[in-house]
């Protein structure tokens, strides 16, 4: 929150907060506008509180198909405000006082609040960084889940562990044997798995999504987490959804029912819409789900080059809209300062910022109090942008390069 108001007061670049500043797609928008002025005043008033019928139905089509089983609209699938309802709602659904809830680090920041507010204790496992050859560029790759690590923090208190693939901040995609680790031990243990899945669309270079729920055993111990922001480019619209089995999705229903009871219909109609799109074109080159994974990738590239070039150095992402820079040899523009307690990133965040007109988050940010100063050497950027904000950034990162090596 403090790094939103400091980018609105100060920069001229925004590559702070995670939206992109280009359009949605039109058939999305236009969908809306129909929802909107159509014939059907229905669609201006309360519709089903656990998700309106055409949006839960094409959704348990559309992940029904990823899944490779049945799913019932109206049981196992839950339509929220936004992926952060949906979380807020796992946390409140399964957790108490006494439960031990485990988080991968770097996680994105709501997870620890989350489980404190619902009495639980979070627990926290490090990605570790293994060293990149020499010569390439690192990549969200080397950061590894070690399997031994990840065995010690379970107990008889876990009561769930929280997975972020694609991975807020990183860009980490799990592979096949991390999330097997993560599988045997939620079975071995008894524990359920929040997964968070809202960048499920954007990874890159041919890489492969894999959805935990899919595991042997995992099913009954998932709630997949999902969101329109990031699928269709709208994260004002707060259209979010849970899936999983009735047992699970029981319990979210009743937090849901008790709190927000209801989302805006005519945003889930659109939605709605858009699923359906994308369920006949599944697959195809013209697929939404397709094409934007591919723009965005060439954004990626074009940030990495102009990070590189005045040496931040980027790690290159596998997923996701983010992209986390080192930036250690920044030193002389922002020294250090032992007699401060802040994280030298979020120094250097603010410093950028105001100096420079740059708005970007410290990677500090997404790590509990006790590992922040570990990991205070870097920066995270949003790349989903258009053409001109990825132009005005390396035009600010060069004209800095050149005062520089004139100092
Ligand atoms: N999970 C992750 C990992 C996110 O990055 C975000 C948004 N930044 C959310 C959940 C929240 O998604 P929504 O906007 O749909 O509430």
């Amino acid at each position: 929150v403090e790094f939103v108001n400091l980018a609105a007061t100060y920069s001229k670049v925004n590559l702070g907060q995670g939206f992109p500043d280009f359009p949605p797609p039109d058939f999305l928008k236009e969908a809306f506008m129909r929802a909107v002025s159509g014939q059907s005043q229905a669609l201006h008033q309360y519709t089903r509180a656990f998700g309106h019928p055409p949006l839960v139905k094409v959704l348990a089509q559309f992940f029904g198909k990823l899944l490779g089983r049945d799913l019932d609209p109206m049981t196992n699938v839950m339509v929220t405000v936004g992926a952060y309802q949906a979380l807020f709602c796992c946390f409140q659904a399964f957790v108490e006082e006494g439960n031990e809830v485990i988080i991968i680090e770097p996680f994105f920041d709501c997870y620890e609040p989350m489980v404190r507010m619902a009495g639980g204790t979070p627990v926290f496992v490090p990605l570790r960084l293994k060293a990149p050859e020499a010569g390439r560029l690192m990549s969200s790759a080397d950061w590894e889940l070690d399997p031994a690590e990840l065995a010690s923090k379970f107990s008889e208190r876990t009561k769930a562990i929280v997975l972020n693939s694609p991975n807020n901040p990183l860009g980490k995609v799990f592979g096949r044997r991390e999330l097997e680790a993560v599988a045997r031990l939620c079975v071995r243990h008894g524990a359920l798995c929040f997964s968070d899945e809202v960048y499920e669309w954007l990874v890159y270079d041919g890489r492969q999504h894999l959805r935990v729920a899919s595991l042997p055993g995992m099913w009954e111990r998932t709630v997949t987490i999902g969101s329109s922001g990031k699928t269709f480019s709208v994260t004002g619209w707060k259209v979010g959804w849970a899936v999983g089995p009735d047992q699970l999705l029981q319990h979210l229903r009743t937090v849901h029912q008790n709190s927000v009871y209801h989302c805006a219909t005519a945003a889930q109609e659109a939605v709605a819409q858009g699923f359906q799109r994308e369920l006949e074109l599944y697959g195809k080159p013209e697929s939404y789900f397709r094409q934007l994974p591919r723009e965005l990738q060439q954004k990626r590239d074009s940030l990495v080059q102009s990070l590189a070039a005045v040496g931040m150095k980027p790690i290159v992402p596998e997923g996701t809209y983010f992209l986390v820079a080192d930036i250690s040899e920044f030193k002389s523009d922002v020294p250090e300062d032992p007699s401060s307690d802040e994280p030298y990133d979020s120094r250097f965040a603010k410093w950028m910022v105001k100096e420079k007109g740059l708005a970007a988050i410290p990677f500090s940010a997404f790590f509990c109090d006790a590992h922040k100063s570990s990991h205070s050497h870097f920066l995270r950027f949003c790349f989903a942008k258009e053409e001109a904000t990825l132009k005005a950034t390396n035009d600010i990162l060069q004209a800095w390069k050149r005062e520089k090596s004139s100092s």
